[in-house]
């Protein structure tokens, strides 16, 4: 396995629609290992494909000890509203109140091939709403009022520079310096 670099806000590669996988095939397993390996590094709950670059339709998810991987999902039920603060691993440092459907059940397919349903409610829930966003170009901060998101992305400005190359580098050996917040970062 391999730790792989995320991008970060500004990289045009979050903004694209990305490619029903047609087939699960080995490459495709390592991906989603290497993924599994760089949101462990990056201390999140949830990574999608483009956040490192790539455009095939693939998120990971790993909520209280469960681990999820959502090949081409679609939400087929939703059900009431909840607020959560979210983060993102491709925004760090930023965060924002989001109303997302309480419940959602989704349709994907896993890692084996073989077609899954998952039903989430709260952090779950969240976090596959807020994956499958990413892998159709969205971002929780498109979520946010008009002025919350202006803030933002104010914000986001001066957090910006430390990330040349709108690359952010992570190591299994990064401190989780924030520990407040590690049920929101996706
Ligand atoms: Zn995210």
């Amino acid at each position: 396995m391999s730790l792989l670099e995320i991008r970060v806000l500004g990289d045009p590669v979050l903004r694209q629609e990305t490619t029903p996988v047609p087939q699960v095939t080995p490459e495709l397993q390592r991906l989603i290992d290497d993924m599994f390996e760089t949101m462990h590094a990056a201390k999140g709950v949830g990574l999608a494909a483009p956040q490192v670059g790539r455009t095939e339709r693939v998120a990971v998810v790993e909520v209280d000890g469960a681990q999820h991987v959502l090949i081409n999902p679609e939400i087929v039920e939703r059900e009431g509203t909840l607020k959560w603060e979210e983060g993102c691993l491709s925004i760090p440092e930023i965060y924002g109140d989001v109303t997302r459907s309480a419940r959602v059940v989704v349709r994907a397919t896993g890692r084996d091939g073989q077609p899954v349903e998952i039903e989430g409610t709260e952090l779950l829930g969240v976090c596959m709403q807020h994956e499958i966003d990413h892998l159709h170009g969205k971002l929780f901060i498109d979520h946010l009022s008009f002025l919350k998101r202006q803030k933002a992305l104010a914000q986001w400005e001066k957090e910006k520079v430390n990330y040349p190359g709108l690359v952010r580098v992570v190591s299994p050996d990064d401190p989780d310096d924030d520990p407040e917040h590690d049920d929101e970062r996706m």
